[in-house]
């Protein structure tokens, strides 16, 4: 009986395996063909200057518009994007993408806005990442200083090649976030080596606004400050996180209280709407 039982297991898991594998092999076929057929689309979140209230800058986020399943996030794709080597001509394009349109945000008139890219570990990883960067750069006419890249701890897994990438990366004049901190394992010796300009106070200390991490948040918003390193806050939802925030002396702030990610269209408008407002801020 236990040996039939097993037998049965065996198939069971070899059949779910091979479920999961096929799925894997579909989603990534039609992700190279979403990618010729340019069915991806950026979205960009505000970020916005604490004590300002001035709109600083944009995250680029993609979404996928399938033409059946309709807008897909990138959680159920990057994943398989980062495992085949995709991420590589989308991350690409997500850079190239991103890039033009803030210049034609700042040729409009918002001449200090600034975009940040997301970057996998793969495409840390890429050997022309520089170059690529280089020439989108070049390309598109963007200004250096209004590029940021965020990486996550992850990244820092392997300290003296990251931060032989992180100093090429700086020397193009370009600026590196951390995105999501506090969530991994990187070591504040490791991190004062590092050339960050910002760190991005991970969204699950707001969402639980306990003592405990109200006292995580305090702790590496002085942390950052004491290595001159700006602080920003995703995942601002309530008024209660912006006067807790300020009160911490937090640099920036980005969530759905200010604006959700949205269309380029919509932030048009959002922008021509937030350009003046009260006592001189922008929001
Ligand atoms: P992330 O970079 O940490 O982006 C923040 C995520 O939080 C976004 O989810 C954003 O929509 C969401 N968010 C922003 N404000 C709030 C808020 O107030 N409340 C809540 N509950 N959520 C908020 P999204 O757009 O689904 O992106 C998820 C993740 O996918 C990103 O996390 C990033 O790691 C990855 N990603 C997105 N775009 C790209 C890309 O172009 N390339 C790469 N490599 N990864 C990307
Ligand atoms: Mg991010
Ligand atoms: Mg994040
Ligand atoms: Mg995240």
């Amino acid at each position: 009986l236990a040996k039939e039982q097993g037998k049965n297991n065996y198939q069971f898991f070899s059949e779910e395996l091979h479920q999961v594998l096929s799925k894997k092999l579909q989603l990534e076929r039609e992700l190279r063909r979403a990618l010729d057929e340019k069915q991806f689309t950026l979205h960009y979140q505000p970020k916005i200057h604490l004590q300002t209230g001035q709109i600083i800058g944009m995250e680029a986020l993609i979404r996928w518009e399938h033409p059946d399943l309709g807008l897909i996030p990138p959680i159920q794709f990057i994943p398989i994007a980062e495992e085949t080597g995709l991420i590589v001509p989308l991350g690409e394009w997500v850079m190239r993408t991103a890039c033009q349109q803030t210049k034609v945000w700042q040729e409009a008139g918002f001449t200090q806005l600034a975009v940040a890219v997301n970057i996998s570990l793969r495409q840390f990883m890429q050997n022309n990442l520089i170059e690529m960067i280089t020439s989108i750069l070049e390309e598109t006419g963007l200004a250096p200083q209004y590029l940021e890249l965020e990486i996550t701890e992850s990244m820092a897994l392997n300290v003296d090649y990251t931060i032989r990438i992180l100093n090429r990366l700086k020397g193009l004049g370009i600026s590196i976030s951390i995105d999501d901190f506090g969530t991994g394992y990187s070591s504040l010796s490791y991190l004062s080596q590092f050339p960050i300009d910002r760190l991005k106070i991970d969204q699950s200390f707001l969402r639980n606004l306990n003592p405990q991490n109200q006292a995580i948040i305090k702790t590496i918003i002085d942390m950052a400050h004491n290595m001159k390193i700006a602080v920003i806050a995703e995942g601002v939802e309530t008024q209660e996180h912006v006067d807790f925030l300020k009160e911490q002396r937090c640099n920036e702030v980005q969530g759905y209280f200010y604006s959700k990610p949205l269309p380029t269209k919509e932030i048009d408008s959002y922008l021509q709407v937030n350009r003046y407002g009260e006592s001189g801020s922008m929001i």
